[in-house]
């Protein structure tokens, strides 16, 4: 069991590749927090750990309200006592060219993958550093290094998130707690079966042809890349020991991006 007893809080985990890292997480043993949106969504998705074997709680938390990061951290340390493990997970995606992009459409997502990443981070932190242990992980994406029409807010933030890891790793180094940020390509989740359509209407495409070409086109394979794939690598990061691994970036997705 690489995580017994660890407290690991992943956002957006009511869903998804964050859910399916809560039940890796727990099936090594974490105690894992569904922070989430919603908080019937996340009790759901907490209740089917626990039908398991596991250990799971649900916390409501937008993850762009500094008083619900607080909140709900807090909460966390006072059932479990500190936090050893953040993935900071939660995000959305809209798609459409930068002259038709609305600036509240911008605004919501930075707040969400970037300000989301920067409040729980900061949240947590303390309580890392006051144990002298702790693995910091976010979700970022392919689009952390390479770029796609339509998405120029994604590309950003999710540029933006490594920035943010790598000063993580530099100010937390000698407190014992690492960053690392998870690359993942194309994963079918309802993040991506939204915007299929969507990209298919912007670009003049079929579906089939979004998913195909624009999707998987650049991949080894033609495959996407699984939710069991992304908590594999989410589980290598949380469940590594020491600062060797730390600033660093993986990307896992059938080869479409290589580095
Ligand atoms: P998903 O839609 O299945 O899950 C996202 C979860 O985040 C949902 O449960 C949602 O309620 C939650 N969420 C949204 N806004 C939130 C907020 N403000 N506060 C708290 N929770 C919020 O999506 P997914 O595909 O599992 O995406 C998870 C992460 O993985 C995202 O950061 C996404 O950018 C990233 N990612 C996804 C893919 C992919 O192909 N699916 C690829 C690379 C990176």
């Amino acid at each position: 069991m690489k995580l017994k007893d660890k407290v690991c809080i992943i956002t957006g985990a009511a869903s998804g590749i964050g859910n399916a890292i809560a039940h890796k997480y727990a099936g090594e043993g974490g105690k894992v927090v569904i922070a989430d949106l919603n908080l019937e969504a996340a009790q759901k998705a907490a209740d089917d750990i626990t039908a398991k074997g596991g250990s799971a709680m649900a916390v409501a938390m937008d993850v762009t309200s500094e008083e619900q990061v607080n909140e709900g951290v807090a909460q966390v340390v006072a059932a479990w006592g500190t936090v050893d493990v953040l993935v900071s997970n939660a995000g959305i995606q809209i798609v459409n060219p930068v002259e038709n992009f609305a600036y509240a459409d911008w605004k919501k997502m930075l707040a969400i993958h970037l300000d989301g990443a920067f409040l729980t981070s900061k949240a947590v932190l303390p309580h890392m550093y006051a144990q002298g242990s702790g693995s910091v992980i976010f979700m970022g994406s392919v689009h952390s290094k390479e770029a796609s029409p339509l998405k120029s807010a994604y590309v950003t933030a999710k540029h933006g998130l490594l920035g943010l890891s790598r000063v993580i790793a530099k100010e937390g180094g000698k407190k014992g707690v690492r960053t690392n940020v998870i690359c993942p390509g194309f994963v079918r989740t309802p993040l991506v079966d939204k915007q299929i359509p969507e990209q298919a209407k912007e670009l003049g495409i079929s579906e089939e042809e979004v998913v195909k070409t624009v999707m998987l086109g650049q991949t080894v394979d033609g495959e996407f890349t699984t939710v069991e794939d992304i908590a594999e690598v989410a589980l290598f990061f949380a469940g590594f020991e020491t600062n060797a691994l730390t600033g660093q970036s993986l990307v896992a997705s059938h080869g479409w991006f290589m580095e």
